[in-house]
């Protein structure tokens, strides 16, 4: 299927590895012109060839954190009038919310909350001028179905959902829309050291823990990150126009909800 979003430029954060670089990987197979921004150059430049062998794309790296103000700054340096924005950082620790001080609370914030707020506020009025743009903000399954160890998640990317919801509607009129994608279980370097961790504290190997994360998913096994990033382009695309202020969850039926 042809995207239409040939040419476009993308603006997608955290994109070196799992997720992020998954959904680059896709926008640059759709045609479009992708920055990418990562915190290790080193990384980022590896990811950045492996997205141009993939897509022959035009591709551009910033190496910065995206959660600190100079860090926006390059990115939005490199590409200051994106038509397609993906919001992206890593997720919080887990842990007990009685060990969080409000420096914990304002550090997830900044990167789950306010980071893409404050890219949403730098890109929107530009694509609201063209009459065409799209927003995917990578959030999590536990919006849907709250985590208990991750609380600091829980909190900070239900705050974005519930900001995205109001203004997908205020800005739909003009052509863009605002979507989260929820992943459930995906197979990243992030699950693996979580899954790597359970094995170790279980006294079992890591193919076994693996085994019974996946056991506990309806589809019986982890996401496949470029399932996650053609999501993403689709919903990106000149197809997905109405469709906005949706809370997408690819979690191979892991929800027990009928909705
Ligand atoms: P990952 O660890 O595989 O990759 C994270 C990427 O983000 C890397 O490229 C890293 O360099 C980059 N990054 C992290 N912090 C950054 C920052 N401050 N500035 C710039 N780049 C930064 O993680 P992933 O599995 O791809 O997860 C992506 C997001 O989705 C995370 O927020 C994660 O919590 C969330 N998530 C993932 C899963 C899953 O199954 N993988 C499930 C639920 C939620």
């Amino acid at each position: 299927m042809d995207l239409g979003i040939s040419g476009k430029k993308a603006l997608v954060c955290a994109a070196s590895r799992g997720l992020g670089l998954a959904c680059a990987t896709a926008l640059a197979q759709a045609g479009c012109q992708v920055v990418m921004v990562a915190r290790r150059p080193d990384v980022l430049a590896q990811a950045a060839d492996d997205v141009r062998l993939a897509s022959g794309a035009r591709v551009i790296t910033v190496a910065a954190d995206i959660t600190t103000p100079e860090g926006r700054a390059a990115a939005l340096a490199a590409l200051p009038e994106p038509d397609i924005l993906v919001n992206n950082a890593g997720g919080p620790p887990p842990g007990d919310f009685r060990d969080w001080d409000r420096e914990a609370w304002i550090k997830a914030l900044d990167a789950n909350m306010l980071t893409p707020i404050e890219l949403i506020k730098a890109t929107i009025d530009p694509m609201i001028g063209r009459r065409w743009g799209r927003i995917v903000n990578i959030t999590s399954g536990a919006v849907k179905a709250p985590i208990d160890v991750l609380g600091l998640s829980n909190g900070a990317r239900s705050g974005l959902t519930g900001f995205v919801a109001g203004l997908a509607r205020n800005v739909a009129r003009h052509g863009v829309t605002l979507n989260n994608l929820l992943p459930g279980l995906f197979d990243t370097d992030r699950i693996a050291q979580v899954v790597g961790a359970q094995a170790k504290n279980q006294g079992i190997s890591f193919d076994e823990a693996k085994a019974l994360r996946e056991k506990s998913i309806p589809a019986g096994r982890l996401g496949n990150p470029a399932e996650f990033g053609a999501m993403c382009a689709f919903l990106c695309s000149n197809h997905a126009g109405y469709i906005t202020g949706q809370n997408i969850l690819l979690d191979g039926g892991a929800f027990p909800g009928t909705f």
